[in-house]
């Protein structure tokens, strides 16, 4: 089967099958052959590797996984999408499809079916209205994924990367680099897909930690970033002491300005300033209560 990384050959395909891209599975396929190959340059997958793909669509990114990995595993809600991607992938031998949300399905037990339960990496062009619950699962689970590479619209790229002091830091970024390192490889314009996006579009790479940068209570801690992120004009400790809850526990004010002295920071600062070494520390602070 010839490859889909051309307006004309996707046009053709789609009018073949009488498919439509539907738009509530986010779906915007990739025409573009050089940002294709780019995305599977980036993620440095081999044929010792098990790809997951989320979301192969007509299969565009598929062919080209196929040829350079061991076996890609590919989890797609839209099962209208069957007989084209039965056509588009007849000669990748290599490739599974698991129909379903992915947001539903057991990842462990991919894993554990395709690749001896070792690190798969994830490779996809994610559908936009859920990639930060989709990015926070693969995370969130950790050591199964060894590293993400995904398409995602450019201003998440950028939250995702955004460090202490930017006005894009936030709650998300300190998520996604407590586990991974994040670095954005590709920026992509909306001439890439079909249709076009109203949004420019960016390839992030993220290298999963094998162990978390920083030491706290994991859950403690991101209760507390919220928490200090809720409200973003008020201090953190002003946010932390009306939004802070974890099982049963609420802090005060002045706890979270005595908190915030012992560790050397101001009782003024707000929580865009913090980084994630400085809230780790935070948390260290306040996890045990006061006797
Ligand atoms: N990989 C293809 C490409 O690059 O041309 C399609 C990418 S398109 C942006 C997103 C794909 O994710 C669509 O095929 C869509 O049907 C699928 N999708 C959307 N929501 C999903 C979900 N919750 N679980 C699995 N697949 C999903």
């Amino acid at each position: 089967m010839e490859k889909l990384t051309s307006p004309g050959v996707t046009r053709a395909v789609l009018a073949r099958f009488g498919i439509r891209a539907r738009k509530k599975y986010g779906q915007n396929f990739l025409t573009d052959g050089n940002i294709v190959r780019g995305i599977v340059e980036a993620a440095g997958i081999t044929k010792d590797d098990c790809v997951l793909e989320i979301g192969p669509g007509i299969g565009t990114m598929t062919q080209y996984l196929s040829e350079a990995a061991g076996t890609v595993v590919c989890v797609e809600i839209d099962e209208t999408l069957r007989p084209v991607l039965s056509q588009t992938l007849e000669d990748c031998g290599n490739v599974e499809i698991i129909w379903g949300d992915v947001l539903k399905t057991d990842l462990k037990d991919l894993s554990e079916r395709f690749n001896e339960g070792k690190p798969l990496k994830v490779v996809a062009n994610l559908p936009y209205y859920v990639t930060t619950p989709i990015l926070l699962r693969l995370l969130e689970d950790k050591g199964r994924f060894e590293s993400i590479t995904v398409m995602v619209q450019k201003e998440v790229a950028e939250r995702i990367c955004a460090g202490p002091g930017n006005k894009e830091y936030g709650a998300l970024s300190l998520a996604v680099q407590y586990y991974s390192s994040p670095e954005v490889v590709l920026k992509v314009p909306p001439a890439c897909f079909m249709p076009r996006p109203a949004v420019e579009s960016a390839v992030l790479h993220l290298q999963a930690y094998e162990e978390p940068p920083v030491e706290a209570d994991e859950k403690f801690m991101f209760a507390l970033i919220r928490s200090s992120f809720n409200q973003r004009r008020k201090t953190l400790a002003n946010g932390i002491s009306h939004g802070f809850h974890y099982k049963g526990r609420v802090l005060t004010r002045k706890e979270a300005e005595e908190a915030l002295a012992a560790i050397g920071l101001s009782p003024d600062i707000r929580g865009e300033k913090l980084s994630l070494e400085e809230f780790a520390a935070l948390s260290r602070q306040l996890e045990k209560p006061e006797q």
